[in-house]
């Protein structure tokens, strides 16, 4: 696409737009227009950011990440933030063919247009998207090739803690939270604008990458041993640090974001308002790259979450909140604050839920706390491991007796269906691990049906495909490959198909191992990989994370296409063991996990030993807290009750 044929500076493309949107199913999802968004005028403005969530607008626009940093960034009076979307493939063909570029949903201005093009990456399978929108805005798909009339492209979220396959591709990536880290960005480009662009496009990236906190991964040469493995990444700028940090927000009070909350027109995923009472784990799961990134645990207070739920509820007029976090019911007041929250909206349409999936009846307490108005139709909980030997390589220590009392609890306080979450493919895992979660159905559909006298409870098992991740204990495991995966899964439907009397009474719901095994590629890859993806993506790949849409053969293929002069291939970065010596593609970039402790967990998950949540337990010196320079945040605050008066009662339906 010709970036010449895009409408002027900042202007709507909305009249050429409007004309395709006719033409396909959910125009709605482009209109924008929601309650609370932003529209700013263009020429007011100094720094402007456009900002992608590079999925359908249904995934994309609940999105916690993106909400916050849209309204942290419009805050500020001259700055203008716009959001972007992936467009579905019917729309992508009419804007090729009509020369419409990728456009913002709130000015539909063109993307090529923006200072800073940011994306935000909760999973890697993203990143075809993310090419989509590139190529539409009329930008050359790789960083060497533009200039300073181009935006600059940011990565951001969990996969930006390896950026590698995309080194190419993008101009610079941040690690972990981002509030600050956007404002820091805006300062650099804004100095830099109103300097007269000192150094062009390379000036600007120098500064960014001077900070020591902002990735740029042009200013690092990575080199290869003759075997495959990486030799060193070293920096080619002399200013330019060796290692990049990550970006700790303390005092979540402070940033009480998103204020007023975006409300759809469009139909979206999440129907209802999110509040983020806590940011980081420590429990110390040894596969969960969330919680190992998000170190430490830093808490919102009580109050500070109350004063959300009121004010975000009256600016937004939804009717259900979701009090989020990594593990939700570990906050240090979340008794009080259910009881709170369920006495000031008792009798009133909001209900409120707590996405916690933590093994215990206190759990369960709190979720009969939250559902005095509502229905007890499901509770989810997440052993993960299928055997209790399994559950101690991975570090979550839930004995299989604790899992039966805390189901047959949910069973008789009036829950249904309780759903148990479960991975398949964890190191050191065999068939009879996988087997015992037959088992473990088996007991909890027994010891609800005796504890409730009832034949209608049912249990689902959900199990997904293990994938190792970078800046986890698990990063030098080998994956699990998808044959194995799939043969194993088939295993135990069987055994739960030939369980005549429990069997109809458990659900099994799993995918095949393909698409663990492309986002396996994806997770640990180096800049090589980064070839892989343009050429899927020149050959179709679109909704990498969509079963649909999603194609394994089509990424082999275009893997051993852009592997045909390499000496590695999808299984060598896959299905590999590393060693403690090899260079990973990511240890330049700085999570604040000490390796050394990396590998000693690696260790101890092979000699099945447990480690404590250090939210309890004395630190045990995972490195974070000094690397970063922050602390455990945690409460109590000794607020207990809140000056919360209940809503009054809903008045009589009168006939
Ligand atoms: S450094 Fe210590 S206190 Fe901080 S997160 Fe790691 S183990 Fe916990």
């Amino acid at each position: 696409m010709n970036r010449t044929l895009p409408a002027q500076s900042g202007a709507s493309v909305f009249d050429r737009l409007e004309l395709l949107l006719p033409l396909v199913s959910k125009p709605i999802q482009y209109v924008g227009g929601e309650l609370n968004a932003t529209l700013k005028e263009w020429e007011s403005t100094v720094v402007r950011w456009a900002i992608m969530y590079p999925d359908a607008y249904e995934v994309g626009a609940p999105n916690q990440g993106v909400q916050i940093l849209y309204e942290v960034l419009n805050e500020r009076d001259d700055v203008l933030a716009e959001r972007t979307y992936a467009v579905w493939p019917d729309l992508e063909a009419l804007m090729r063919e009509h020369s419409v570029p990728q456009f913002t949903v709130d000015g539909h201005r063109a993307v090529g247009d923006f200072d800073v093009f940011g994306l935000s990456f909760s999973t890697e399978l993203g990143y075809t998207n993310m090419l989509t929108a590139i190529d539409l805005a009329g930008l050359p798909l790789l960083a060497v090739d533009r200039d300073e009339t181009h935006p600059i492209i940011v990565a951001g979220g969990h996969a930006a803690f390896n950026p590698e396959p995309i080194a190419d591709i993008i101009d610079a990536a941040v690690l972990g939270d981002g509030e600050e880290a956007v404002l820091l960005i805006t300062d650099i480009v804004r100095t830099w604008k109103q300097g007269g662009r000192p150094g062009g496009r390379e000036g600007l990236l120098l500064e960014l990458a001077r900070t020591g906190v902002i990735y740029v991964p042009q200013f690092y040469d990575v080199t290869y041993l003759e075997d495959g493995r990486i030799q060193r990444v070293a920096p080619n700028r002399p200013d330019v640090p060796w290692r990049v940090r990550k970006h700790t927000l303390m005092d979540l009070d402070a940033w009480p974001y998103p204020k007023a909350p975006l409300v759809p027109l469009a139909e979206t995923v999440h129907e209802r308002m999110s509040v983020e009472i806590f940011r980081g784990c420590t429990r110390g799961c040894r596969f969960c790259q969330a919680g190992m990134i998000t170190r430490p645990v830093r808490e919102r207070s009580i109050t500070g979450i109350a004063a959300m739920v009121e004010a975000g509820l009256q600016k937004t007029g939804y009717e259900e909140v979701g009090l989020l976090s990594l593990s939700s019911a570990d906050h240090s007041e979340i008794a009080d604050i259910a009881r709170n929250l369920a006495d000031r909206y008792e009798d009133t349409q909001t209900s409120l839920s707590l996405p916690s999936t933590r093994v215990d009846a206190f759990n369960v307490d709190l979720a009969n706390e939250l559902s005095r108005n509502g229905r007890r139709s499901g509770l989810t909980f997440a052993p993960e491991g299928g055997s209790e030997r399994m559950r101690r390589v991975i570090n979550k220590m839930v004995n299989e007796e604790d899992l039966i009392r805390t189901v047959t609890t949910a069973y008789a306080a009036g829950w249904r269906s309780v759903k148990l979450y479960f991975m398949c493919g964890l190191p050191t895992e065999t068939d009879d691990d996988i087997l015992q979660i037959a088992t473990l159905a088996r007991e909890v559909i027994k010891a609800g049906r005796s504890a409730t006298g009832r034949n209608d409870i049912r249990c689902t098992v959900s199990i997904g495909g293990f994938v190792p991740k970078p800046h986890t204990p698990f990063q030098w495991a080998a994956q699990l490959d998808h044959e194995s995966t799939d043969a194993r899964l088939f295993k135990l439907r069987d055994a739960i198909r030939a369980d005549r009397q429990y069997g109809k009474a458990i659900g099994l719901r799993y995918h095949d191992g393909k698409p663990g095994i492309v986002e396996g590629l994806l997770s640990r890859g180096d800049r090589r990989v980064g070839k892989v993806i343009v050429q899927a993506w020149r050959d179709g790949a679109r909704f990498d994370g969509w079963s649909e849409h999603f194609s394994y053969e089509r990424w082999m293929l275009a893997a051993s296409k852009a592997f045909a002069e390499e000496s590695v291939d999808v299984d060598w970065f896959t299905i590999r063991e590393r060693e403690r010596a090899e260079v990973l593609p990511w240890d330049h970039l700085d999570s604040g996990l000490d390796a050394e402790w990396l590998w000693e967990d690696w260790q101890a998950s092979l000699d099945e030993v447990a480690v404590e949540d250090c939210r309890w337990t004395p630190c045990f010196d995972c490195g974070v807290c000094d690397q970063m320079e922050t602390e455990i945040q945690v409460g109590p605050t000794g607020v207990t009750n809140l000056p919360m008066p209940a809503m009054p009662a809903r008045p009589p339906v009168l006939a």
